[in-house]
């Protein structure tokens, strides 16, 4: 497999993609995954990964504003976040894949577990409680006096620092390897495709990240496979 810190090309026009059932396959599928290496780059930069946070739910609109103001003030920076997303990224299929073919026991799957627990550890310094709401209000939402009282999980740093988007997706990548849902993780089956998915699928049969692209493509490729034995 060549390096992932490039791509062959990239398509930073291109809309994003959430099919993958979770943010982590999500991520992943930011690009595709060749044998020759990646190929059709997402995430072209900075403003990109933001802009995929966003629309992957893991910021609010008023976070990503105020990411993409910072990082045209701190260029260096984004840049390193970029580079940092990128490894992210690259940890994060490494491990999905292999935490679906429960090979996570080879040394592969250790090297990819220990860069994994490396970028954890790092966001997890981030994590804190915060007071229930201070303006002594219940938030709307409350329904009760004990909702009203439950402590917030909160990111330290969220509103300023360029890394932040990161930190919520390495955490939910961790609560996703700890679940019994890693038993539904899939690598797309279509040659040179690479993109993860949690089947959900009643008889657990997806073999497709997307029909209208994988699936169709292999359902042609046989379709001239036969032409060609007949
Ligand atoms: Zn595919």
């Amino acid at each position: 497999m060549a390096p992932h810190d490039v791509s062959r090309s990239y398509i930073p026009h291109e809309p994003f993609r959430f099919i993958g059932g979770h943010v982590a396959a999500d991520l992943v599928n930011t690009v595709t995954w060749e044998r020759a290496g990646l190929d059709r780059d997402r995430l072209s930069d900075y403003g990109r990964v933001v802009q995929w946070a966003e629309e992957a739910g893991v910021i609010d609109r008023a976070a990503a504003a105020r990411l993409r103001a910072a990082a045209l003030v701190r260029p260096a920076k984004a840049e390193k976040v970029y580079r940092a997303s990128r490894h992210l990224r690259d940890v994060v299929q490494r491990l999905l894949r292999l935490a679906g073919t429960r090979i996570l026991d080879t040394s592969e799957g250790e090297r990819a577990l220990a860069d994994f627990n490396e970028l954890l550890a790092r966001a997890l310094k981030r994590m804190r409680l915060d007071a229930p709401a201070t303006s002594g209000h219940a938030p709307p939402d409350a329904s009760t006096q004990e909702e009203a009282n439950a402590l917030a999980w909160n990111w330290e740093g969220a509103d300023s620092r360029l890394d932040a988007p990161l930190w919520p997706v390495i955490w939910a990548t961790a609560q996703l390897l700890a679940s019994p849902d890693v038993a539904q993780l899939r690598v797309c089956e279509g040659v040179d495709c690479g993109w993860i998915y949690l089947d959900h699928s009643r008889n657990g049969l997806r073999r497709w990240c997307e029909m209208q692209t994988c699936g169709t493509r292999e359902k042609s490729r046989r379709r001239a496979e036969r032409q060609k034995a007949g």
